[in-house]
Parts: structure tokens; sequence; C-alpha cells
């Protein structure tokens, strides 16, 4: 079947995860294999067909920055762009595209097929090979090994899913696909501490019985903003979105059958996400909303499938038919799909490096929904960074650890490798300390230049950042050198003191903003440049001031993640330090100082013990 048993990296599954890693691992110069239950379904959008958003747009560029292909995949499939929080700081908003579903999948297989020394194979993973405490390999559902000692799973919620809808459930991984047990079994064996999660997803309706006068419409953004920096504008035709409201009818109708909901009748005991409530969740908890906004996405350009974005549930068939035939404009509307909730195995992603390797199986790299994150921004992400550092040690190459100081790719690792899950996690812009400085539009600036060095950016994408800087350092430097008086910006109408400073055009750019008509005639340079350049270089300016300030602590907690902490350290021969912190740090095994400070509750006192325990481990190991 294949001409090579041995990879240097295998891939198990072809989720957003699976895929990212894949294509990681391969630009990283790895023979990489992807075995995946199904290669039709590579791609799949499990639940809404949308990418990006707030937060997860950010990750979705800084997955483009390092030349991932999940923002590429977004641009060739994006059917409306909006950016979110438009009216907010840059720092805050997030590009967000509605997908057509089946040019998203298309475009995710292209760009695979198109990768160098990526080997797609279709087949169920049931078992793992080890040899001496480490990976060896996978083994087939028909028996055959292949062998690597670099695996990456991304199995999604296939281990050990249950589908749910009312008081039915049965086995699967999502509608239309099997669970995996076998690998869920396996694992479990192997001790990995493990927790069950859920998640739930909308009826389809068709949009052809839906009375599109009785609803409002929302179009896209007139410029739209990319999600991939390598994309200038949407490559297919835009589209309209519907706007409906449930109602107390509809809420009543969920209430009285609120007992033959899996989620509430307590059916179901996994976690489920609070930032995507199901309507059972949204009618009980915001008890005293009368409506709740619906809306109606087209699943396409070419079907009629429509995806009512904000009534997932997993209440029985006729009461789903029910609540929806209550909404505005859906009184005739017939479901092509139920809504249904799953259940799924996570493994504790406190168990995990900042590589995302497992510590107790070398070798072995979770991403993905298995590590408890829901989403496919968070999964593609994770993917990334397991499918880069498997192809690293597989070169003996020193692993790419993401700071949460430099990207929300880092806030995300470090979130889940410090303090685990306790319900699906889900990126949000708040979870980053440094959100000035992370933003969807500087992604690149932060990012393409260590892709470079890490030899995982095309030299497209590396000529086109080139470019790109090359130019905002030109007009940077140009509005440096302008040097305006107070009276000059006084006859423009820039209200600035009276203290006889001249001020560079850099600086009145980033205080007074570009939409000031004055700067056309203030700053030549700035109003004759390439518009996407002036507008990265006004933001970069506008926020110039604020990072200098955050730089301090920047500078602190990158001091401490460069002091590593052995992952033997025996804390109990700290002297000084109490029982609480020796059980916490010995129970959470930080990888570096700066992890340390993050425990809860993990004081000065004791990071200052540790870090001189630290260092005189560090004299004595130079002293031999
Ligand atoms: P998946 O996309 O699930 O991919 C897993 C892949 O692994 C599949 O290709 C599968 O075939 C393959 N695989 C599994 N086991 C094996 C094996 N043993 N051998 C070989 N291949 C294997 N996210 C949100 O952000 N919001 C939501 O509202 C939301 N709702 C959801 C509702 C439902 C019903 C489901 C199923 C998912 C929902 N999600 C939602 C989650 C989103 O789909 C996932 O976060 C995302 O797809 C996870 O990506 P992944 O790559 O980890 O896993």
């Amino acid at each position: 079947m294949f001409h090579v048993k041995h990879f240097d990296v295998i891939v198990i599954g072809g989720g957003h995860a699976g895929t990212e890693a894949a294509a990681a691992s391969a630009r990283a110069g790895a023979i990489t294999a992807l075995v995946t239950i199904k290669v039709q379904s590579i791609g799949v959008m499990s639940c809404n067909p949308a990418i990006g958003g707030l937060g997860k747009g950010h990750l979705v560029r800084e997955i483009d920055a390092l030349d991932g292909i999940m923002g590429r995949a977004a641009d060739l499939s994006g059917i409306q762009f909006r950016l979110l929080n438009r009216k907010k700081g840059p720092a805050v908003q997030g590009p967000r595209t509605q997908a057509d579903r089946s040019l998203y999948q298309a475009a995710v297989q292209r760009l695979l097929s198109e990768t160098p020394g990526l080997k797609v194979i279709e087949a169920e993973v049931a078992d793992l090979a080890l040899e001496g405490g480490r990976i060896a390999g996978v083994i087939l559902a028909d028996g055959q090994l292949v062998k690597s000692n670099a695996v990456v799973l991304t199995a999604g919620t296939f281990l050990n899913g249950v589908i749910h809808i009312g008081q039915e459930s049965r086995p699967g991984g999502r509608m239309g696909d099997k669970a995996s047990d076998l690998l869920g079994a396996r694992l479990s064996e192997m001790g990995l501490q493990r927790g069950r999660l859920k998640t739930g997803t909308p009826p389809r309706l068709d949009g052809k019985t839906i009375d599109w006068s009785q609803v409002d419409t929302q179009p896209g953004d007139s410029d739209p903003m990319m999600l991939s920096f390598l994309s200038n504008s949407p490559h297919v035709r835009q589209i309209e979105c519907g706007i409906t409201h449930t109602n107390e009818r509809t809420h009543d109708i969920v209430r009285a059958n609120l007992s033959l909901s899996s989620m509430y009748s307590g059916k179901i005991e996994g976690v489920g996400p609070r930032y995507c409530p199901s309507i059972e969740d949204k009618v009980m908890r915001f008890f005293d909303k009368t409506s709740h906004q619906v809306f109606l996405e087209p699943e396409g350009l070419t079907t009629d499938i429509v995806y009512p974005n904000g009534i997932s549930s997993s209440l029985p068939v006729d009461v789903q038919e029910a609540y929806v035939h209550s909404i505005q404009g859906l009184g005739h509307a017939r479901l092509l799909q139920p809504a249904y909730a799953i259940e799924y195995d996570y493994f504790n992603p406190m168990g995990l490096s900042d590589t995302l390797e497992l510590r107790v199986l070398p070798g072995l790299y979770l991403a993905g929904q298995i590590n408890g994150t829901t989403g496919y921004e968070e999964a593609a992400a994770q993917g990334l960074v397991a499918g880069l550092n498997a192809a690293l040690s597989a070169s003996d190459r020193d692993p790419a650890v993401f700071h949460r100081a430099e990207s929300y790719i880092g806030v995300m690792v470090d979130d889940l490798t410090s303090h685990g899950v306790t319900e699906p996690y889900r990126m949000f812009t708040s979870r980053a300390e440094y959100r000035l400085y992370l933003r969807a539009d500087n992604a690149d600036q932060r990012l393409t230049h260590r892709g470079i060095e890490l030899g995982i950016v095309s030299r497209e994408r590396a000529n086109s950042f080139c470019d790109k800087m090359t130019k905002a350092v030109d007009l940077r430097n140009s509005l440096e050198a302008t040097t305006l008086s107070s009276r000059c910006l006084h006859e423009q109408g820039i209200r600035v003191s009276d203290d006889g400073r001249k001020r560079s055009g850099l600086e009145i750019l980033g205080a007074y903003g570009a939409e000031v008509g004055a700067m056309k005639a203030l700053l030549p340079d700035y109003d004759r440049a390439d518009p996407k350049i002036a507008h990265q270089v006004f933001v970069d300016a506008t926020y110039a001031r604020y990072l200098s300030r955050q730089q301090s602590e920047i500078d602190q907690l990158r001091s401490q993640e460069s002091v590593k902490i052995d992952a033997g350290l025996n804390y109990g021969e700290i002297a000084g330090l109490s029982n609480e912190m020796k059980i916490k740090l010995s129970e959470r095994r930080p990888g570096t100082l700066a992890q340390a400070a993050r425990i809860e509750g993990v004081t000065p006192a004791a990071l200052a013990l540790v870090f001189a325990k630290v260092r005189k481990q560090k004299q004595s190991k130079e002293a031999v």
C-alpha cells in the first residue's frame, strides 16, 4: 500500500489541527504522513461555516504569518468578510469570514496536496507503537505498523465520541462519522488523565423554505480585511446573511421540553462551552431576555443549506422543529439535519510540555480538541506548534516555543499547559496580557521573521514580507525625519501645546490619527504611500506610546522565561518552601520560572527559593 513504512513524522487526524500539523511538519523539511479515517473529510468544518472572529482571527493571522494554510483557505472560500469590533481599537478587532463549506474543504485539500514531502493515508489508527518508553509509530486498524519517532495525535471529538439528540444517543465522532474507540481505549490504558467535554451544533435548514422577506439582512464589509497577509481581496462572490430572533414562544417551547434535552436531563456528564451556549442554556441562564439573535448563514454559493447560528440544541427533533418554526421567517423552514450534542474524551493538557509533547511519552504530541479546546482556529494553532516541533525533534533541532508576550499561540499553549481546562477552552483577546502588541494587523511583524529562521516560510511569503517591511520602514523613517513646529501644526488645525518643541511626523500621526485631513498637507509622503503600508505605519505609530511602557514588563517576563527548571527538580528538598508550594509545584512541574510564577497562589518568596535552587543546580553542573 505505501512505498515508505517509515516517516519522520506521522500526524493522526485530518481535522483543523491535523492538517496544520502535517503542513507545518512538511514545511519544516520532515517526510510526513497524514493518516486520517476519511480522506474526503479532510478540512471538514464540523460546526459553523466560519473562520476567525474575536481572538480567533488573531490566531488565524498568526498561523498565516508562519505560512500555515488556514488563512489562505479561508480567503479562497470566504463569502462574507467582516472585521468584528470595527468601532474599537485595532488591538481587539477580529477578522472573520463566513466560508463556503465545500470550497474551504477543497482549498485545504489542494494546499495540502501542493505541500512537498507530505503523504496522505486513508486509514484508522488503532494503536500506538512504543519502544523503550517512547513512541515508535502507529498501528493501523488492519494491523499494519507505520514507524516514526514523532507522532502528532489530533483525533478531535472522535475519542469515545457519543452523539446525543434528545433521549437518543449513539457512538459517533461527528454526524456521519464513526467514533475512534480503539485509540480512545488505548490512551486510557496508558494512564493519561482523561476527562469528558461536550459541544453542540444547531440544525441545518433548507434555505428555499425560509421566508427571507421576513428577516433582516447583513452585508459583509465594503473594504474587507483578509485572513491571509498574502491576499488582497475576496476570491469568490460575496453574499448577505439573514438575521432573525427567537421570541417568547420559542423560549416557552424550549422550557416546556427541557426534561427531554440530553444536556438538561443529566444524560451528558461532560462540561460544555460556556461561550457558545445552546438554546436551552440561553433560555435558562438569561431568563430575563425575551429574545436572542439568530444569524442565518448560507453554507455556500451553490447550496441551499443554511446554518442558523445561535440555536444549537440537544432537544428531540420534533421539539427542534417546533422551536425553529416559532421564529420569524422560519415558520415553514425544513430541517435538513437535526441539531445534536456530542460528548468526547479529552486529555489534561497539563501533561504536555510547551511544545505540546506528552511528558510521559516522548515523541507523542497532542493538538486540538483532544487537549480540551474548542474551535477550528484553536485546533489549527496547536497543530502548527505540535507539527513543527515534531519535525524539529525528528531532525534533532532545538524546539520552537512560542512565548505569551509574542503571540496568542503562546498565550494558548501556556494557558493550557500551565492551568489545564475545566471547560472547553476558546481564545479571547482578554486572555492576553500584552494585547496592545499582539494585534491581528501586526502578526506578520511579530512572527514571519521567526518562521523564516525556522525554514517554514515559502519564498513567496518571505519576499512579500520583506518588501512590505522595507516600504514600511522607509515611510516610518521619512515621517520620523519630518519635523513640525507647533505653529505649523496650529495652522493645520492640530492643537498642540505651545512649548516650542518640534514634533516628528510619526509622533503627530500616532497622536492625532490618519483620519485628520491635515495629514495630507503635513505629511505628503504618508498621503502618497500604498494605503495598506500607510495604514500599518499609522496603527504602529498609534500604539508605539503604550508599547514602550509594556516593554519593561515583557522584558521581566522574558528574563523569567529564560530560567529553565529541570523536569526532575525535587521541590521537597527546597528548604523554606511551604508544604502547599511543594505540592503545587510538584504537581504542575513548571518548565520555566515564568510558568511557576503563573501558577495560582505561587508567591514571590517561593519563586525566589526555586530560582536559588535552579541557580545552585546550574553552578554545580558547570563545576563538574
Ligand atoms: P476534528 O476537526 O474533529 O478532526 C479530527 C480528525 O481526526 C478527523 O478528521 C477524524 O477523521 C480523524 N481521526 C479521529 N480518530 C482517528 C483515528 N483513530 N485514526 C485516524 N484519524 C482519526 N467549535 C466552535 O468553536 N464552536 C462551536 O460551536 C462548535 N461546535 C461543535 C459542534 C459539534 C457537533 C462538533 C463535532 C464540533 C464543534 N466545534 C465547535 C468544534 C470544532 O469542530 C473543533 O474544535 C475542531 O474541529 C477541532 O479540530 P480538531 O482538528 O481537533 O478535530
